[in-house]
């Protein structure tokens, strides 16, 4: 959520109170009243929080595969150097002392 499409946080908090402080049969009710399918909106929350969650495991994955790749040697970047390990010439910041692939196999060497 953008800073522009919330109009005032107050108003907001206070619907959001307003909305927690109702039973559940009530508030159906609304919903139902305001032409919305009580269910069916809970399931797009529920496959909302599901999607987020998947985006945040997905970015923790991606974040665990570069420091781990970091700690073997190899991190991306555009300077062309030769591999410490297999001697060939690869693309990667200018500190890495392996490529990619060595790393990757330093890594599941180290798994297995
Ligand atoms: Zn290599």
């Amino acid at each position: 959520m953008t800073a522009h499409n919330v109009p005032d946080k107050r108003f907001l908090d206070a619907q959001i109170a307003l909305l927690l402080e109702t039973p559940d049969d009530d508030l159906d009710e609304l919903l139902v009243a305001a032409g919305f399918e009580p269910p069916e909106l809970a399931m797009r929350g529920e496959n909302a929080i599901a999607a987020a969650r998947a985006v945040a495991n997905a970015k923790d994955a991606e974040r665990g595969r570069f420091e781990m790749r970091r700690d073997h040697g190899y991190a991306p970047g555009n300077y062309s150097a030769q591999c410490s390990v297999c001697g060939k010439h690869h693309t990667a910041d200018k500190r890495a002392a392996s490529c990619v692939e060595c790393a990757d196999a330093a890594i599941a060497k180290g798994a297995a």
